[in-house]
């Protein structure tokens, strides 16, 4: 049988981009009775976190994707996150060392950094493991002394390698560009690709369904596979999303974070009718489709490898198509769930509540909490004291600093503030005003740490992000 999977690195944000991939692995597996795996690869432990995890399970899960298998719901392959697998990847790497198609590798960082500046001025791209070999005494001395070591493969100096892709057919890549990659690093964990193609292998995944930025590791996959004696899954690499001007799509200039079209009022059915027609059509070329309709539909060579572009206004209008078909019954019920939910009230009345008279006072209040982008011009920002580069500036430092904020909470967003304040001396009043009106426009009195901290990490980098263009 058929079996897919989604590999998501929990290290951030969920991305639209996973959500992407995991559609098309998921349509792919069950338009073919298959199943639909999802792993948690957190082998890089100081990226990864537990909050990015759940984030990443709760949206991919709040789009209606439907894993068979996975950390939440178990299966036959466990475990599914690579920070429980440590054993099993230290066991294959030993079965490479031990077939000699790895080598312990003790050069030092500054070593490793002479060798690739002579690899530089050689005009070659790749280190290989006669770049790296040690003098069999050195290797022993350094063994002894207890230095820390790598475990890397064993590539071809030069030569060709071959793959093929489901969409693309024979794809060329010469060894020469190709590392001694890192297969276990110093601290006994696994490097993506050990962990990637170990657990391919144990969890029976047939076709690898992943972004193209992926193709150049497939030299090194292949030959992993070889070494081990292992029949490679399929590989299909999808076309990565793009932004309107066909740059890869990135945070700058399109929101990337699934959280944010969650927080801004987008329909799950729509974001994935949305993601469905990246690079995918459907037979009758018809825009409004459901997950269901897809995967019935589903052929894997309709995609088109055009890079699909990602835009926030076709989406928008797509949304609006959904919004305006749902029952009115419906529709209430959503929008319940959405904003006027009973928590999201009692969030936001201890900064309201000191400053109604009658209940009617209540909607203007927070009205700035529940709309998307807010109308900004340069009028908007004219009336605070410091000129609008200098606002601009400061709102640019201020994204940076929030870009990064974790968790996101009052106290943490004040202090980071008031510290970016007192590095460029200006006063925490003078340096509020243009946060404010980015954050919350004029409408609103909340104070601008309790405004951010309502209107969410997504939102609020999403609104300075569009008051700094
Ligand atoms: P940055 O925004 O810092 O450039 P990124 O956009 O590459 O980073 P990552 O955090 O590296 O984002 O990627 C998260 C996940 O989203 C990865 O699984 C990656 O494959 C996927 N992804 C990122 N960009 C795209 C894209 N343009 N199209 C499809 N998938 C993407
Ligand atoms: N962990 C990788 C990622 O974050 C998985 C890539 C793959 O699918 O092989 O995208």
């Amino acid at each position: 049988t058929v079996r897919t999977r989604i590999a998501p690195s929990p290290t951030g944000d969920p991305h639209v981009g996973t959500a992407y991939i995991a559609l098309f692995n998921q349509c792919f597996a069950k338009a073919q009775g298959g199943q639909f795996v999802l792993r948690i690869e957190d082998t890089d432990q100081v990226r990864s976190t537990p909050e990015s995890e759940k984030a990443i399970l709760d949206s991919l899960r709040w789009l209606g994707l439907d894993w068979d298998e996975g950390p939440d719901v178990g299966g036959q392959h466990g475990p599914y996150r690579q920070s429980e697998r440590a054993d099993i990847y230290k066991k294959y790497c030993d079965v490479l060392l031990d077939a000699g198609k790895a080598f312990r590798c003790y050069r030092t960082a500054e070593e490793l950094d002479m060798l690739r500046t002579q690899l530089r001025e050689e005009g070659r791209t790749a280190l290989k493991p006669s770049d790296l070999a040690l003098p069999e005494e050195e290797v022993a001395k350094r063994e002894a002394g207890g230095l820390p070591y790598v475990v890397r493969m064993v590539v071809p100096e030069e030569g060709t390698c071959v793959v093929e892709d489901l969409l693309r057919g024979t794809i060329e890549i010469d060894w020469g560009q190709v590392d001694a990659q890192v297969l276990l690093k110093s601290d006994g964990l696994p490097t993506y690709h050990l962990a990637n193609v170990v657990d391919d292998h144990l969890m029976e995944i047939t076709h690898v369904l992943r972004g193209e930025e992926w193709i150049n590791s497939a030299p090194k996959h292949k030959l992993l596979y070889e070494y081990f004696g292992w029949d490679m899954p399929v590989l299909c690499h999808l076309p990565l999303l793009r932004n309107p001007d066909k740059s890869k799509l990135s945070k700058r200039k399109n929101p990337t974070s699934i959280l944010y079209y969650q927080r801004m009022g987008f329909m799950p059915e729509a974001v994935m009718n949305y993601l469905g027609r990246m690079g995918w059509s459907m037979p009758d070329e018809r825009e409004k489709f459901t997950l269901d309709e897809m995967l019935e539909a589903f052929d894997i060579q309709r995609v088109s490898l055009g890079g699909p572009v990602f835009d926030v206004e076709k989406l928008s209008w797509l949304n609006g198509m959904w919004v305006r078909e749902l029952e009115q019954k419906q529709l209430a019920d959503r929008l319940q769930q959405w904003l006027l939910n009973r928590d999201n009230l009692l969030k936001v009345l201890p900064h309201a509540q000191g400053r109604m008279e009658t209940y009617s006072d209540f909607m203007p209040l927070v009205a700035f909490l529940a709309s998307g982008n807010l109308p900004l011009t340069e009028e908007s920002f004219a009336s605070n004291k410091l000129p609008l580069d200098d606002q601009k500036k400061l709102l640019q430092f201020a994204l940076w600093k929030l870009e990064v904020l974790r968790p996101w909470t009052k106290d943490a967003i004040f202090a980071e503030m008031k510290g970016l304040s007192k590095a460029m001396d200006i006063k925490l009043k003078d340096f509020n005003a243009p946060l404010f009106v980015a954050v919350s426009g004029t409408t609103s009195s909340f104070s601008v740490m309790d405004a951010m901290e309502l209107l969410g990490p997504d939102l609020t980098r999403a609104r300075l992000r569009f008051a700094v263009d």
